[in-house]
Order: structure tokens, then C-alpha cells, then sequence
């Protein structure tokens, strides 16, 4: 197939770039550069089959494509919060654009949204059918609303005969996030290995549940096996939950770092508990993950490990402004 990546310099969608040119498709990874680089995808520059289109999502774009993947936004709170305005018209225009071009080409659509859109939820693990505890403001609110709305449009054109898939994507972490990036793992892992005091937000009891990245693109590969695309939102992440002071500790001993703990002010509006209940994956592709956080952190640890010595220069992680 000819499939269009939107996001594909980023963390997941260069993973999801590699594993589709791998699998022999042609990709065009269209990505503006904004939270993404380009040193994620230099290695598949050499592959006749993958091409760069430099492009944000928000201008008119046309490629003859048989899929398009939509991953393009940032997603760690410090970076999207940094451009609130941005991020709400690149989820929900940059979509509708890209939802257009599906319709032109005849196109499966593919969506990355995200278990914010189950806000702070009050259901617990979230199945698909929870509606959610969101607010239209606050700090989080450009996010968790422009990815709502997003799956709205999602819908509007799959009754016009779109095949749309909508992803619900929970917290996910591997190799090639940011060191900057802002987020728990990627925060917590470079500090642990520059010997710096790792950042608990909070009392660290708020819990999330961490989906190893190559598991989620198994579970994106999957989703295009089906010609028609999903009735309703389908979540895909891991659900081991743990608590961040847990997973704090878990780094520090993997690392086997000497980095003390030190907490900060818990972010507003920051969820309390999250974990995906993955039943409809399991049913619908046969999808669950496969890697333990233990596994998962020690392989991401290969990658920190490398990165922190390349940047020996020490930049403060990005913190979140509580
Ligand atoms: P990321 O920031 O590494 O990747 C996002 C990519 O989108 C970057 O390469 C960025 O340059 C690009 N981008 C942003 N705005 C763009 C625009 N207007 N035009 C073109 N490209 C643009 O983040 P990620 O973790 O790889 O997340 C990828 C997608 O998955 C995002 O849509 C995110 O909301 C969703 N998601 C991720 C997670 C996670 O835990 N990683 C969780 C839920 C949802
Ligand atoms: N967090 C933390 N220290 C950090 C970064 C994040 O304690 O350095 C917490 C954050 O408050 C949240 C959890 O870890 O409770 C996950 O944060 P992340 O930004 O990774 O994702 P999200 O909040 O979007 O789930």
C-alpha cells in the first residue's frame, strides 16, 4: 500500500514509518517538524520507498495514497500546553484536511487520539463506551477537546463512506522521545542517568499505565487489515498501571542510578488514575501487548543511555508549569 504518515517524525509515528516500510509498503511521512526530527527517520531516508514531505498539516496537501495514518500533534503536556491554539487546529483542522484528501483518494483513515479524551476519568479501567470527565478549559482542555472533536469529524466523514479507524493511544514510551520531551518517562530516565533528581509530580500515587511503543504500532499494523474501519473508538495501550513514585523507583533501580527523588507541585487538572481496558483490541485484531514495563524500560534505557552522552551538555528536562 501507499500510506501517508502525518506525525511521522515523531516518536511513534517514525516507529510506525519503520515497521510499515519493513513490512514493504511505500510511506510518505509528512511531518512539519515541530516536536519531531529528523534524526528519527534519517535511517529510512535510504529506502526508495520512504519519502519526507516537509509540510504542516494545516496546508493543502495531495498524494496519490491507499491509507493515511494520523499521528500529527504533540503529545507531551509541556509541548502542547506551549501552544494551546496550534495544537486544537492542528488536531481538528489538520484532521478535516487530512479526512478531505482521504475522500479524494478513497483512502482508509486511521486516527491517533488519545485516553485524554476520557479527561480525569470516573471510571475505572476506561472501555470505549465511558464518555468521559473533560473540561472545555484549563491547561489540558486545547488537547483533550481538540482530540474530541477531532473523532467527531472522524465520524462526520465516515458516514459519507470514509473507512476511519479511531485510535485511542494510552500513555506509550520507547527509544527516540525527546529527551526535552517533558514526559514522565522520558523526564524520569534522563534525569536518572545524568545523576539529576527525578521530578515526582504530586505525592506520585496518581497512576498511569505505559504500552511499549512497538506493541502500539503491532496494534496500528493490525487495524489495516480491516477494509472498513471501526464502528466506534478502539483503545490500544498497556494495562499494567502503576503509580509514578512506583515508576520512579522502578527507574531508579534499572538504571541502577543514585539520583534521589524530589517532589514538585502536581500539574493542574493532571489525572488521577488511568488504564485502558483493552478488551474490544483483543476481540477486534487479537491485539495485546506483549512487552512488561520492566522489559520495556530496560530497552528504552539503551537508547537514554546513548542520547544523555551525546547531549553531554546538561538542559534542564522540561517541567511542566504546575
Ligand atoms: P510527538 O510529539 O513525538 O510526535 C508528533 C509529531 O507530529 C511530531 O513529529 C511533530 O513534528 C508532528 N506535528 C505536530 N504538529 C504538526 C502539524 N501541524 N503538521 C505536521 N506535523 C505536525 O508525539 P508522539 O508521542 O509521537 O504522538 C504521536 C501522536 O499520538 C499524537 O497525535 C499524540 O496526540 C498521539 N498520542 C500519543 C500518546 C503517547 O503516549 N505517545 C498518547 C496518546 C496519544
Ligand atoms: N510526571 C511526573 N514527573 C515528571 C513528568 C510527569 O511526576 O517529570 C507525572 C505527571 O504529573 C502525570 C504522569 O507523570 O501524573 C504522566 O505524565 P505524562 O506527562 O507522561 O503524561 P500524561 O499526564 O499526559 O498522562
Amino acid at each position: 500500500m501507499r500510506i501517508l504518515v502525518a506525525g511521522g517524525a515523531g516518536f511513534v509515528g517514525s516507529h510506525l514509518c519503520a515497521r510499515l516500510v519493513q513490512e514493504g509498503h511505500t510511506v510518505y511521512c509528512v511531518d512539519n517538524l515541530s516536536t519531531g526530527r529528523k534524526r528519527n527517520i534519517e535511517s529510512l531516508m535510504r529506502s526508495p520507498r520512504f519519502s519526507f514531505v516537509p509540510r504542516c498539516v494545516l496546508e493543502p496537501l495531495w498524494l496519490p495514497v491507499d491509507a493515511i495514518f494520523n499521528l500529527a500533534s504533540p503529545a507531551s503536556p509541556p509541548h502542547y500546553q506551549s501552544q494551546p491554539e496550534s495544537t486544537l487546529r492542528t488536531n481538528v483542522e489538520g484532521t478535516r484536511r487530512l479526512l478531505q484528501l482521504a475522500t479524494e483518494t478513497r483512502s482508509r483513515f486511521i486516527y491517533a487520539s488519545s485516553s485524554e479524551v476520557y479527561g480525569d476519568p470516573a471510571q475505572h479501567p476506561q472501555k470505549e463506551d465511558y464518555l468521559g470527565n473533560v473540561k472545555t478549559m484549563g491547561p489540558r482542555a486545547c488537547y483533550d477537546e481538540g482530540k474530541r472533536c477531532a473523532e467527531t469529524i472522524c465520524y462526520l466523514y465516515q458516514e459519507s463512506g470514509v473507512p476511519v479507524s479511531v485510535v485511542r493511544i494510552f500513555n506509550t514510551y520507547g527509544p527516540r522521545m525527546r529527551l526535552d520531551d517533558g514526559r514522565a518517562v522520558s523526564n524520569l530516565l534522563t534525569q536518572a542517568l545524568r545523576g539529576e533528581p527525578l521530578t515526582v509530580y504530586g505525592d506520585g500515587s496518581q497512576t498511569r499505565s505505559f504500552c511499549y511503543v512497538d506493541d502500539l504500532v503491532e496494534g496500528f499494523v493490525r487495524l489495516l487489515d480491516l477494509e472498513d474501519g471501526l464502528p466506534g473508538p478502539l483503545n490500544l495501550g498497556n494495562p499494567e498501571e502503576v503509580t509514578v513514585l512506583d515508576l520512579a523507583k522502578l527507574v531508579l533501580r534499572l538504571t541502577g542510578s543514585k539520583s534521589k527523588l524530589t517532589f514538585a507541585s502536581l500539574p493542574v487538572d493532571d489525572p488521577v488514575r488511568r488504564c485502558p481496558d483493552i478488551t474490544r483490541a483483543t476481540e477486534l485484531l487479537g491485539w495485546a501487548p506483549k512487552t512488561s514495563l520492566e522489559e520495556g524500560l530496560g530497552r528504552s534505557i539503551h537508547y537514554f543511555r546513548r542520547a544523555v552522552h551525546e547531549h553531554a551538555e546538561p538542559e534542564p528536562s522540561a517541567a511542566i508549569v504546575a
